[in-house]
């Protein structure tokens, strides 16, 4: 059999092919019957006339998998202008009858059922949709960078201690010794960047967060990038305008999945506010939010914070030090250029002893990215440790990293499942997600 996907079969009229896929759904009047049938290119609507009596009565459910002979004629009552004819059906594998789930999403099933069953469930035209989202997203990412000299890699995912100092980590057996599943690829990336300069990566990371929220899963991927020679500001212009890719890539090649889901996506403008942490503090305060200068924000200050400032899609830079992580590049009063930088927006140097060169990247009111100028000093980087409480001692690993020729350098880290949560506009990260994990989910 030389199957003929289902997009195809316009450009074949009148030629008798072979369709091949799944029965969406099947509707008997007296003398004529319409079968859905599906691919992975779309759907189609078979005919079978009172005239073809084998077809006529051949017992059909959801689920099963058919191919049908035939041929596709014009229609004007069908919904993409075409019909099959079907001449022969063949059952290749029955599915199981009823449902667990309604793909059809006449009813919607909930979304436990549908996590239990899905496999199923990608069969649901909305789920479908945010995974043909989500991959278009990541081509995106990948083909963004890779025609930009960045180098795909690999980090390990056990590794033999905490690259963040240790708080919300999987241990597990490894021999005779423990080992912990990565909660970023940090120090690999900095490792990968004082060589290859620029490189990016696709890859899970755990964290043994034990809450359970709509915006969080117990492991991730994230598409991180990191790059040498590099400072916050300069990785931030790659996240601006490697976002407007992706989201313009998602409008321009995902118009029916967008619909489907009732988004509509806008590019931001370029470049970006830059909010700093001072003035969003400043802002949210103004709002009557209870909040001071060097808390974090929660995911509806977040929110809330996303509307004062009024963009869908903004920067917030210049972190408290000890909101982020020990590697996190602090401004230096002795640089000129960071004297100046901080005369212009602060009016004073000072600030520069309480700021990183950390941000964040918020969109459609929720943190997607975070990133850093990385400290690249082994004498600065063990004076942070110290700084956060820390033992020098325990992350020798990891400055040593820094003592042979390393170039001061920046990244951040997107996370996949978030941003598919922002594009597609869902309320529950666990849709966004194939096979999510959290606290209570190991299976399927
Ligand atoms: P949050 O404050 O939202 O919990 P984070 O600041 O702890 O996230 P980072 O360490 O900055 O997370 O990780 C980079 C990105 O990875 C985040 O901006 C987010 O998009 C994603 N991410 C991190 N943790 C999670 C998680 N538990 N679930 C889903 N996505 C996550
Ligand atoms: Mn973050």
């Amino acid at each position: 059999m030389e199957r003929t996907y289902i997009d195809e079969a316009g450009a074949r009229l009148g030629e008798t092919v072979t369709l091949a896929g799944w029965v969406s759904r099947t509707r008997d009047l007296k003398n004529i019957r319409f079968v859905v049938l599906r691919d992975m290119t779309g759907e189609i609507q078979v005919v079978v006339k009172q005239g073809q009596p084998d077809l006529f009565g051949l017992s059909l459910g959801r689920e099963d998998v058919i191919s049908v002979t035939g041929h596709a004629v014009e229609s004007k009552v069908a919904n993409a202008g075409l019909e099959f004819v079907a001449e022969s059906i063949e059952i290749i594998n029955r599915s199981e009858q009823p449902l667990p789930v309604d793909i059809l999403e006449n009813v919607k099933s909930d979304l436990e059922t549908r996590l239990n069953w899905r496999f199923l469930d990608f069969r649901a035209p909305t789920t479908n949709a945010i995974f043909r989202v989500q991959n278009r997203l990541l081509t995106a990412f990948r083909d963004w960078l890779s025609g930009r000299g960045y180098m795909e890699f690999q980090p390990p995912c056990v590794i033999g201690s905490a690259s963040e100092g240790g708080a919300d980590l999987f241990a597990i057996p490894y021999f005779e010794k423990m080992a912990y599943l990565a909660q970023s690829p940090q120090l690999y990336k900095q490792m990968c960047a004082m060589s290859f300069e620029k490189v990016f990566t696709v890859t899970p990371i755990w964290r043994a967060e034990k809450f359970n929220t709509p915006t969080h899963l117990n492991e991730v991927r994230q598409m991180d990038i990191e790059q040498a020679f590099a400072d916050d500001e300069t990785v931030m212009a790659v996240l601006e305008q490697l976002l407007a890719h992706m989201l313009t890539a998602v409008k321009e090649g995902c118009g029916d999945q967008l619909r489907l889901l009732g988004r509509e996506l806008t590019v931001p403008d370029l470049p970006l506010r830059r909010v700093t942490y001072t003035e969003a503090i400043e802002l949210l305060q103004g709002a009557g939010e209870g909040i001071v200068w060097g808390d974090d924000f929660t995911k509806s200050q977040e929110r809330l914070l996303t509307e004062l400032v009024g963009e869908e899609a903004f920067f917030l830079k210049d972190w408290p030090g000890a909101q982020k992580a020990f590697y996190a590049m602090p401004y230096s009063r002795e640089s000129e250029k960071d004297a100046r930088y901080l005369e212009e927006t602060y009016g004073s140097v000072e600030m520069g002893d309480k700021i990183v060169r950390a941000f964040d990247c918020l969109y459609s009111g929720i943190e997607i990215s975070s990133g850093t100028q990385r400290i690249h000093l082994p004498e600065l980087l063990k004076e942070r440790i110290r700084y956060k409480g820390l033992n020098p001692e325990n992350f020798e690993y990891y400055i040593g990293a820094f003592r042979y020729g390393a170039p001061p350098h920046a990244g951040w880290s997107i996370g996949m499942e978030r941003l598919t949560m922002t594009v597609t506009g869902m309320q529950n990260i666990r849709e966004c997600c194939m096979f999510p994990r959290d606290r209570d989910r190991l299976v399927p």
